[in-house]
C-alpha cells in the first residue's frame, strides 16, 4: 500500500493538477463511466461529532475507493488539529486490494476550489474583468485563487457575513496581484463571476445583487437545508452541477425545486459542457450558475494523482500489507 501523509500533499499536487484531475472527471461522470456511491453521513454521538463516506469508481480513469471523515467541532480547542479531518483510500479495480492511503484535508480544500475553477473556465463570460467572493472562511481563499487563474481579472470584491474576516480574501487578492475591494451585497451587480462559500442556512445572494450575463458557482450548500441564493435567483439561470442526484437533494437547486420553481430536467451536467454535448453559455446576457455539491470521485481522481506524484517524485512510503 502506497502512503501519502497530509503533510507531503501541499508540496506535491498543483492547482492545476487538482483542476485536471477534477475537469477529467466531472467529464467522465457525464458520460457514464464514473459514478458515486449512496452518502453516508451520521452523528455519531460522540464529541458531536458528524462522520462518513462518500466513495465511487472512475472506470476511465481507474479510480476506484472512499473518503472517509468528516466534522470534529471541538479538535481545535481540545487536541490542536482542524476540526474537518478526512483520508482517502483507494482500492486496486482488478483485484479490490488496498492500493494507497492519502491525507485528505487539503485534497479536498484543493479539489473543491478546482470544481469552481473548471465552471468558470466553461461557463463565464470571456471577457470577464471583476470577481465578486460572498464567504471568507477557510475554503474562500482557495477558490479565490484557483478562480483567479481562469480569466484576466482586473478586481476583486468581496462580501462577508462576518466583516472581520474579510482581509483572509483581501491577502490573496494581493498576492495574486488584483486590487480588492469590500462591497455591501447590492454591490456584487460589478461582478462578472460570483463564488459563494458559506455555511448559511439563509440565502443572502438575491436576485437583484446579480447583474445579468454572471456566472455564479455556489460552493457552500452541500447538505439539506442550507442554502445560499435566493430560489427566485436560482430560477432564472442556467443551472449546472457536479451531480444532479446531489444538486436536486442536497445542494442550491434543492429548494427551487422544493418550491416547484424548476424541475429536475433543468439541471444540466457540468461534465455535458465538457464533453460537448451540452452548449453551455449560449449568450452573454444568461446567468449561468454552478451548484457545486462536491463528490465522492472528485477526492478520489485527486487522490490519484497525488499518489502518481509520489510515486514519480519517490517520496511515497510503501507498506506491505
Ligand atoms: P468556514 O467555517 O471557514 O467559513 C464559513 C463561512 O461562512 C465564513 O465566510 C462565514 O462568515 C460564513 N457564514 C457563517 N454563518 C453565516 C451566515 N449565517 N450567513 C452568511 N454567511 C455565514 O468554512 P469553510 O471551510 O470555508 O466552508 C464553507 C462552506 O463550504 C461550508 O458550508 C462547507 O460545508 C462547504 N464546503 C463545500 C464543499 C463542496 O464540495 N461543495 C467542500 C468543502 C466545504
Amino acid at each position: 500500500m502506497i502512503v501519502v501523509p497530509e503533510k507531503e500533499i501541499a508540496g506535491l499536487l498543483t492547482r492545476a493538477d487538482a483542476f485536471d484531475a477534477v475537469e477529467k472527471v466531472f467529464a467522465s461522470m457525464s458520460k457514464g463511466s464514473a459514478y458515486n456511491f449512496p452518502v453516508i453521513r451520521e452523528a455519531i454521538g460522540y464529541e458531536d461529532a458528524l462522520y462518513g463516506f462518500k466513495g465511487g469508481f472512475d472506470n476511465t480513469g481507474m479510480a476506484l475507493g472512499l473518503k472517509a471523515g468528516g466534522y470534529w467541532p471541538n479538535n481545535l480547542e481540545k487536541h490542536g488539529e482542524i476540526n474537518h479531518q478526512s483520508t482517502v483510500f483507494l482500492f486496486d479495480p482488478d483485484t479490490g486490494k488496498v492500493k494507497a492511503m492519502v491525507g485528505g484535508n487539503l485534497l479536498t480544500a484543493l479539489r473543491t476550489a478546482a470544481a469552481s475553477s473548471v465552471s468558470i473556465k466553461h461557463l463565464a463570460r470571456k471577457d470577464a474583468k471583476v470577481m465578486g467572493m460572498v464567504g471568507a472562511g477557510h475554503q474562500a481563499t482557495f477558490q479565490l485563487r484557483a478562480a483567479l487563474e481562469q480569466r484576466e481579472f482586473e478586481k476583486v470584491i468581496g462580501w462577508n457575513y462576518h466583516p472581520e474576516m474579510l482581509p483572509n480574501i483581501e491577502k490573496v487578492a494581493d498576492e495574486a496581484g488584483v486590487p480588492f475591494e469590500a462591497v455591501e451585497l447590492d454591490g456584487l451587480v460589478e461582478a462578472d463571476v460570483v463564488i459563494s462559500i458559506t455555511s448559511t442556512f439563509a440565502p443572502t445572494i438575491m436576485a437583484n445583487h446579480i447583474a445579468p450575463g454572471t456566472h455564479i458557482a455556489c460552493m457552500g450548500t452541500d447538505t439539506k437545508g442550507k442554502q445560499e441564493v435566493e430560489a427566485a435567483l436560482l430560477a432564472q439561470t442556467t443551472v449546472f452541477t457536479d451531480e444532479v442526484a446531489q444538486s436536486i437533494s442536497i445542494g442550491e437547486a434543492q429548494h427551487a425545486i422544493a418550491a416547484g420553481l424548476i424541475q429536475q430536467s433543468d439541471v444540466n451536467e457540468l461534465g455535458a459542457v465538457i464533453n460537448g454535448t451540452h452548449p453551455g453559455r449560449t449568450s452573454d446576457d444568461e446567468i449561468t450558475l454552478f451548484d457545486g455539491t462536491g463528490v465522492g470521485l472528485q477526492d478520489l481522481a485527486v487522490a490519484s494523482s497525488i499518489v502518481d506524484l509520489a510515486v514519480e517524485k519517490g517520496i511515497a512510503t510503501i507498506v506491505e500489507f
